[in-house]
């Protein structure tokens, strides 16, 4: 094809009307239609960029910020909260930071050992919903290796792509929570793990998801749907928090505090530490005395501790979060126009019950409907009460008839 007479393709600038004429095959192209292209391809890739950063989590969410969010739903658990936002903030900005240069910041994925009910996923889940991230939740229970009844680890990428309608550059910037990580220790190493099929297996099944990979994912997950399309993820930019109670690590700990203690220690330095709260020193090489393989625990090299909830924290819990249960009572019986109050008796009875049926704080959920179950039930139909105490005498009363007491531990 003969080139058309030396004007500009796009608005018919003729090239001595324009400062550079920019000659292609079969077109030319003028200085300013450049720079509105260049406008165009900014606004577009801009607005791509802006809609990544919000799965991305912009950097202006600094710790404190992050730590600030955590503490309006999280009682106590700072150490948690503050080694959780600092590791999540620097994914966040090594994410943002990819291929600026060569310093390649390594990924933080995140180790949380703890009682059970002591707010690990609560925490885990709370950052994510502060970032507007996905966020899947999965057990590490359900896992085998491949060839064994069960799921494959794949299918952990499945939940993720499935809380965000499939989106795949959003899941791959997710955070995935995995819980009963310690369920899949070595079983030698732990005698009190009683699960039978390999969980080094599933160990090893982990280790390419954590360190970042491209994994083919069954989308409707399982094993279930032989036929379906496999889709292609990376997990290089996924951050796995990882949680379980790790029974017994305290054992390992205070093993491990012992031995070193001796030769540069003195007696006395051992004597601070504080052994009714061992967890609170666990480090990886714990973990991996617990049974986790050394190449698993070094692809969570952030280890935190959450502490066991006392009395104290448990009546926080009760009452002080921004969704605390008591501010859901009020506030659904405020919607029927009765003003709901529990004296202070009531609340300490709850925390006590929690306590002694080894319920931690999930439990405070159980005993709170016990005792207010039958109360929902009939105010709605008595418009003529306006308030309503819970009194200790009251929550007795129900815990006593309720199925619950049979929980009792001896
Ligand atoms: P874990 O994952 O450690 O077993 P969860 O995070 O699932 O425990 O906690 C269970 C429930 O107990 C939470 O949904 C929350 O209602 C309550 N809870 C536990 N710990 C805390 C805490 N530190 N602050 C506020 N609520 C808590």
């Amino acid at each position: 094809m003969k080139k058309t007479a030396e004007k500009c393709s796009f608005c018919g600038k003729r090239k001595e009307d324009t400062l550079i004429l920019i000659s292609g095959q079969d077109a030319y192209i003028c200085e300013n239609c450049v720079e509105q292209a260049l406008t165009i391809i900014d606004e577009e890739l801009g607005e791509r960029k802006h809609s990544n950063a919000a799965t991305a989590a912009p950097e202006y969410k600094t710790p404190e910020e992050i730590k600030g969010f955590l503490d309006q739903y999280i009682i106590g658990q700072d150490d948690a909260k503050k080694v959780l936002a600092v590791a999540v903030y620097n994914h966040y900005k090594r994410l943002n930071n990819v291929g600026k240069d060569d310093v390649e910041i390594e990924k933080s994925n995140i180790m949380m050992v703890g009682d059970t009910g002591t707010g690990k996923t609560l925490l885990a889940r709370t950052i994510a919903r502060f970032l507007n991230v996905p966020f899947a939740i999965v057990d590490a229970t359900v896992f085998t290796e491949a060839g064994y009844v069960g799921e494959d680890v794949e299918s952990i990428l499945t939940r993720l792509l499935q809380v965000c309608d499939y989106n795949i550059q959003a899941a791959e910037k997710g955070i995935i929570y995995i819980d009963e990580i310690d369920k899949i220790a070595r079983k030698n190493d732990n005698p009190s793990i009683t699960r039978d099929v390999s969980g080094e297996g599933v160990q090893q099944g982990l280790l390419k998801l954590l360190e970042g990979t491209d994994v083919l994912v069954p989308p409707q997950g399982g094993r279930k749907h032989p036929e379906q399309k496999m889709v292609k993820m990376n997990t290089t930019h996924i951050l796995f928090i990882c949680g379980g109670a790790f029974e017994g690590i305290d054992k390992i700990i205070a093993k491990r505090n012992k031995t070193h203690v001796i030769g540069y220690k003195s007696d006395k330095d051992r004597d601070k530490l504080d052994r009714g709260n061992l967890i609170q020193y666990v480090t990886p090489q714990d973990i991996k005395g617990f049974g986790l393989i050394p190449e698993l625990v070094g692809r969570v090299p952030i280890v935190t501790y959450l502490e066991p909830l006392d009395k104290e924290s448990l009546l926080r819990i009760l009452t002080e979060p921004k969704n605390a249960l008591v501010k859901q009572y009020k506030k659904l019986f405020d919607l029927e126009n009765v003003q709901l109050t529990f004296d202070q008796e009531a609340l300490e009875f709850i925390v006590e019950k929690a306590v002694e049926y080894k319920l931690g704080a999930r439990g405070l959920r159980s005993i709170c409907e016990a005792i207010m179950t039958d109360i929902m039930f009939t105010i709605p139909s008595k418009k003529d009460i306006k308030e309503f105490t819970v009194t200790l005498a009251l929550a007795q009363e129900k815990i006593d008839k309720s199925k619950l007491r049979h929980l009792k531990v001896a």
